[in-house]
């Protein structure tokens, strides 16, 4: 069924998930901050909005990928937020990651004005965006996950419903909390093989096919050389930014601090990633932390 979608915020992930909702037969309105963006998503059948409320008015389903919580939350609520705008029964799914609370405060403002939301934080990178195959881990009630659904499989292949409003936003960090531990495990590990003599790539074999087997492992491994594909390989270009895992980090200690729980394995990943920002790594791709275990 083609749908009016608005889409706000067309970055690395945004652009390419919006030109899927182009190709998959839907009407798209599109708006960000950088004119450039925009025009090109225009110039591939999208609908250039001159402003974000005007991206938000005569829509079925108002999509956001926006960088932080204090955009999102900036965006849809105050004197200024699209919450004045958008008309009761549109659905918004906002797909950016935030922290947990900054969802379920803006799903239980918007849901009081009668507009349903879930949030919908993805996994699977700018190549899964530019694909159509990302996975999204969505939190909302029943009614407006099978209505999320049906868009969201324009733009993905794995939907998953992860609970109420903000449950996608904490799974989400448990897979990247767990992700970052088992990137530096793993350096830890080749590292220390290297540096008794073995060669990376015989050690790399070993493990993956032995108990200390794991997704870093077998298809992202840190050490360059192993992997042609992997960014390691590639000078450490992205792929997924130390400044986003750093990011990811900050809202895993968070959920672990309001929850009290205890993550020491999260918590010392978070340290090893904001010294890897100290070191000027911001931009290079999460598995240069190998460099950090690093003699050399
Ligand atoms: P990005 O910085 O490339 O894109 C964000 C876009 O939002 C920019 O184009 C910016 O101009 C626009 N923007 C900011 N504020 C705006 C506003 N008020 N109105 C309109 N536009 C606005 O970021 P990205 O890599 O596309 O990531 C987006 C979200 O997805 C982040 O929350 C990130 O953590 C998450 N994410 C990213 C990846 C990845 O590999 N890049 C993977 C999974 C999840």
């Amino acid at each position: 069924m083609s749908l009016s979608i608005g889409f706000i915020g067309l970055g690395n992930m945004g652009g390419p998930m919006a030109a899927n909702l182009v190709k998959a037969g839907h009407q798209v309105k599109v708006f960000d901050l950088n004119q450039s963006v925009v025009n090109d998503l225009a110039s591939n059948g999208a609908l250039a909005a001159t402003d974000a409320k005007h991206c938000a008015t005569d829509i079925d389903v108002l999509i956001s990928m926006l960088p932080a919580s204090k955009h999102v939350k900036s965006l849809y609520l105050g004197d200024t937020g699209l919450i004045h705008v958008l008309a009761k029964n549109t659905l918004v799914i906002d797909c950016s990651t935030i922290d947990a609370a900054s969802a379920r405060e803006v799903g239980a403002e918007l849901g009081e004005q009668g507009i349903a939301f879930v949030d919908a934080p993805v996994s699977g990178g700018v190549a899964g965006a530019t694909a159509g195959t990302l996975t999204f881990i969505v939190g909302g009630d029943d009614a407006h996950f099978s209505q999320a659904q049906h868009v969201l499989a324009d733009m993905g292949k794995n939907i998953f419903h992860a609970g109420a409003i903000g449950a996608g936003q904490i799974a989400k960090i448990c897979n990247n909390m767990l992700l970052s531990i088992l990137m530096a495990g793993t350096s830890e590990a080749i590292q220390m093989g290297i540096n008794n003599g073995l060669d990376a790539k015989v050690l790399s074999d070993i493990m993956t096919a032995s108990s200390g087997r794991n997704w870093t492992l077998e298809l992202y491994n840190p050490c360059p050389g192993v992997m042609e594909t992997a960014p390691a390989s590639n000078n450490y270009k992205p792929g997924f930014m130390v400044d986003l895992m750093a990011k990811d980090l900050g809202l895993a200690m968070e959920a672990a601090q309001q929850s009290n729980s205890a993550t020491p394995m999260g918590s010392m990943a978070k340290n090893l990633y904001t010294m890897l920002q100290h070191q000027g790594a911001g931009s290079d791709d999460f598995s240069a932390i190998f460099k950090l275990f690093s003699k050399e």
